[in-house]
């Protein structure tokens, strides 16, 4: 009801009268007054006018009805007018529930239609659910009774643990200054799926002022595939799955940033195959394809983990290693070259193919300041060890 509306006042009108006791005792006190006020002061000033007893007798009966008369009139007009207040407030009563009925409807249907879960929930660590929209089964596989004061499992359990934090803060900041919030996050369905989640909430407080936490969780697991597989697209080179040269010279500047600020060492190959032209000339582009994946996957798994092998052009692949030194960068070129030398790669027709690759070796801050610097001198140690007779790994020059 908006405030200032006509049934408002109504309402208020209500709410500030005296109590109904006070209001009828003090319309008997009037009429009782008045009453006694016409009878004394209408019989001395008919006492004191006529002086006939019949025309007296006659008078004093026809004052009666007169006073009985304008009662009468006056009850009618009170009656009337409260009735009339009464039937008013009735109708306001029936309207208002109506249209409560009819709100009550249209969020049921919207609810029901939501392509999520709306939910109400205490904010605690089990994120105990005291209301979950029909949606739920579709988005957890649980009932709505079976998640609704934690019956068969909390809520948060489904969670990710990791992006349980995350949740945890952005709530409590929402709860903090009366907002609302916004959080993605991957939870785990009652068949086992794990679907990706976004959910936007706000903190509410009810009439007792305990605060509840309201909001949406929608089924965004498409969106979150879709832009997997985008950034996969915008990050990997879709022949060898290795990172593009775009991502590897992301990465190395991130790595050099961190090696120049914690002064620690760096080390960047550079490799390239040798006359792989020729590979491809005499098995076919095909061959030269299956070749390259074959490089990059033994490349990828003869680095540690915290390694980044990325293909930089055709047949040229950069290997960035953290916290390594030039003498140790250049083992590991060594022991890289080796494993292609001895890597024989068969061809589907049965053919079998041998290569090798020329590497050359840059560290950082020996051989460059700046990512540029970097690369550059493992490019032109590289093209020295072609020089040198390919099949070999050479250390770049002191800047
Ligand atoms: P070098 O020892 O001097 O490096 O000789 P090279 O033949 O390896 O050098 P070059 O740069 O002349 O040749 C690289 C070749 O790699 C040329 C190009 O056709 C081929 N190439 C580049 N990208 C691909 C690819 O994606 N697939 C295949 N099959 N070949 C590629
Ligand atoms: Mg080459
Ligand atoms: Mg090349």
């Amino acid at each position: 009801m908006e405030p200032g509306s006509p049934e408002d006042w109504q309402l208020r009108q209500l709410r500030d009268n005296h109590s109904p006791m006070r209001r009828a005792g003090w319309v008997t006190l009037v009429y009782v007054l008045t009453g006694v006020v016409w009878i004394v002061l209408s019989d001395r000033l008919i006492g004191s006018l006529v002086a006939n007893v019949e025309l007296l007798v006659l008078l004093q009966t026809w004052k009666g009805v007169l006073f009985f008369l304008v009662t009468g009139l006056v009850l009618f007009y009170v009656i009337y007018r409260q009735l009339n207040h009464d039937r008013a407030l009735l109708s306001l009563q029936y309207e208002q529930r109506r249209a409560l009925r009819f709100r009550e409807r249209q969020l049921t249907v919207l609810m029901n239609n939501l392509p999520g879960m709306a939910y109400r929930c205490h904010p605690d660590e089990h994120w105990t659910m005291s209301f979950v929209s029909a949606g739920c089964a579709d988005l957890t596989g649980y009932q709505s009774d079976e998640l609704v004061n934690n019956r068969s499992v909390s809520f948060a359990s489904l969670i990710d643990e990791a992006s349980q934090p995350e949740i945890a803060l952005a709530v409590e900041k929402a709860v903090d200054r009366d907002g609302a919030f916004s959080v993605e996050y991957a939870l785990t369905r009652k068949d086992g799926e794990r679907i990706w989640v976004w959910e936007r909430g706000c903190s509410v407080e009810d009439e007792s002022g305990v605060r509840f936490v309201e909001g949406i969780i929608l089924d965004i697991s498409d969106r979150k595939a879709l832009e997997q597989e985008l950034e996969v697209l915008a990050t990997r080179d879709s022949l060898t799955g290795l990172l593009n040269r775009r991502e590897s010279a992301r990465v190395l500047a991130e790595e050099q940033a961190r090696a120049s600020r914690y002064r620690r060492p760096l080390a960047l190959l550079w490799a390239d195959i040798d006359h792989f032209k020729r590979i491809n000339d005499t098995w076919g582009h095909a061959a030269g394809d299956q070749v390259l994946c074959a490089v990059s996957d033994l490349l990828r798994d003869s680095v540690r983990s915290v390694d980044t092998v990325g293909r930089f052009g055709g047949e040229e692949f950069i290997v960035i290693l953290p916290e390594m030194g030039a003498e140790e960068a250049r083992e590991v070129a060594e022991r890289l070259r080796e494993q292609v030398g001895r890597q024989v790669v068969t061809l589907p027709g049965g053919e079998t193919v041998s290569l090798t690759i020329s590497i050359g070796v840059a560290a950082f801050p020996d051989h460059g300041q700046t990512q540029e610097e970097l690369c550059a001198a493992a490019d032109k140690a590289m093209y020295r060890a072609k020089k040198q007779g390919r099949n070999c790994a050479v250390m770049a020059q002191a800047s």
